[in-house]
Formats: C-alpha cells, sequence, structure tokens
C-alpha cells in the first residue's frame, strides 16, 4: 500500500495514524499507544499453551490485541493483571 509505513507484520503509520495493515482501521494518533484502541483479551498464561507456558505464578496473564474492524490478531503480550499494557509508540512523540 502506498503512504503507509508497515511498523510490524500487523500495524502500520499511514499519514499519522496508526493502522491496521490488513484493513486499515484507525488505531489513533501514531504517536499514542496504539493498544487504547484495539479489543483486549486476556487469558491466564497457563492456559495459553499447556504445561510449557505455566509459570507457577497466578495473574500472569497472555493479552491479545485485536483489530476492531477486522480481528485481526495486531499483538499479544504477558503481563501481571491489572497492569498497563506495553507502551507500544510508533513513531517518534510530536
Ligand atoms: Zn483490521
Amino acid at each position: 500500500m502506498s503512504g503507509q509505513d508497515r511498523i510490524s507484520a500487523s500495524v502500520a503509520v499511514k499519514e499519522g495514524q496508526a493502522v491496521c495493515a490488513a484493513c486499515g482501521h484507525d488505531l489513533g494518533p501514531a504517536t499514542k499507544p496504539w493498544k487504547d484502541h484495539a479489543q483486549r483479551r486476556e487469558i491466564p498464561l497457563a492456559q495459553a499453551g499447556g504445561q510449557a507456558y505455566d509459570t507457577g505464578h497466578e495473574g500472569v496473564l497472555l493479552r491479545h490485541f485485536y483489530c476492531p474492524g477486522c480481528a485481526a490478531l495486531l499483538d499479544t503480550e504477558t503481563a501481571m493483571a491489572g497492569d498497563p499494557a506495553l507502551d507500544d509508540i510508533l513513531a517518534e512523540r510530536g
């Protein structure tokens, strides 16, 4: 796509906005964390993929961030329950 810089396999910057690379859904200004504009799903890490992912600690989550427009999986991260999302700024702050 022209006029769009791919930042990852799933998120791009177009005209200063973070967008879903698959459908172009607006994920907010590129200078702000785009994850606030995504659909979030959290599951205990121990349920993510079997025993290999069981840390033995309660409250460790696997977060999925989905595009609200096309439901593409945009990113994942592990976090403790209640922690803010990892700041994922795609452009220099203005
Ligand atoms: Zn999308």
